[in-house]
């Protein structure tokens, strides 16, 4: 079972002047598709090779193949997060930003930052921690929030690659660019899918999680 390059959810051009289309042609016709096709040339033949989610091969694997996944996974995350028509971001997501951030210009302030100030190559993510706290995290080279077991929410891309052709080295600018460029939909979306998973461990007195219990405990007697 091969792993596929998924469709970018916008033309290639969609985000120009803040992106470039030769930077999509590089950054995902190039880098992207690179990653993917080593994933599958370093499953082909393995255990792994049957494995349909790519999550489950970055968490099944180290080295080499835990990079090319990993990546494969970062970049279609990053692209997720883009839009050519950004919605600003809702007063529910608004009210969670504040809670852990104080405001959204304090959340603003400390991403970008953290972007700027990542040593090298790597990604800088929102994610929801184990305790369901909103944390900016500056990961280095492939590593990824899935393998922390946080819930990622979004990331911008700080590689060289991301930028070099149409910021150069000035990834400060590239960053704020990028901003305008974030869909807060799919952000919020990746919140909205945490809290509706039915794998995780119900934590509060919610109406859903006492019907969850309910549910369990029945499952419980009949088994
Ligand atoms: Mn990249």
């Amino acid at each position: 079972m091969a792993i596929q390059l998924i469709d970018l959810p916008f033309a290639q051009d969609a985000l120009e002047p803040i992106i470039s289309k030769e930077t999509i042609q590089y950054h995902y016709g190039k880098h992207h598709q690179a990653y993917v096709n080593n994933t599958n040339a370093l499953i082909k033949d393995t255990e792994l090779d049957n494995e349909i989610l790519l999550i489950d091969i970055i968490k099944n694997s180290d080295g080499m193949l835990f990079n090319n996944a990993a990546q494969a996974f970062n970049h279609e995350f990053y692209w997720m997060c883009l839009t050519p028509d950004p919605l600003p971001p809702s007063a529910k997501f608004l009210e969670l930003i504040t809670r852990d951030f104080g405001s959204f210009e304090s959340f603003k302030d400390e991403f970008l930052s953290k972007a700027a100030t990542l040593f090298g190559s790597g990604w800088v993510w929102l994610e929801l921690d184990i305790h369901e706290k909103l944390i900016i995290t500056q990961r280095a080279n492939a590593d990824t929030p899935i393998v922390h077991h946080h819930t990622p929410l979004l990331t911008m891309d700080v590689w060289e690659h991301a930028y070099y052709i149409d910021y150069r080295n000035d990834r400060k600018k590239y960053l704020e660019s990028l901003w305008d460029l974030i869909d807060w939909k799919f952000v919020a979306s990746n919140v909205i899918e945490y809290y509706n998973d039915l794998t995780q461990p119900c934590k509060d007195n919610s109406e859903l999680c006492t019907y969850i219990e309910q549910m369990q405990d029945l499952n419980e007697v009949r088994t």
